[in-house]
């Protein structure tokens, strides 16, 4: 398991995020606010922050197999870190297919 950081918008390889298998679907995966004090919080700029993160990142779209698609939901947790998405607990293969 490993953490990787990717943009909200990256193209993400077609490696499964659970088990590193070819993956032929995806899966919405709920994205976290930043955990307090990692974002810079001062004067407007928090506000814009703060605003931009309660309307949300929301989800992103991650690669899966159908074994992690349909069967168990791979453990990863997704978080907002400055227009970045940081995942945690993904498989080796796609933080290695992701240049990691
Ligand atoms: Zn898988």
């Amino acid at each position: 398991m490993a953490d990787v950081v990717v943009a909200m918008s990256a193209s993400l390889p077609r490696t499964c995020v659970g088990c590193g298998r070819p993956a032929r679907w995806t899966r919405r995966v709920r994205v976290l606010g930043p955990s307090s004090g990692y974002a810079p919080m001062v004067g407007e700029f928090a506000i814009d922050n703060l605003e931009r993160m309660a309307r949300g990142p929301g989800a992103i779209r991650l690669p899966v197999c159908g074994w992690h698609r349909w069967v168990v939901p791979p453990a990863i947790a997704a978080e907002a870190a400055g227009g970045r998405v940081r995942l945690s607990g993904v498989s080796a293969e796609f933080a290695a297919a992701l240049g990691h």
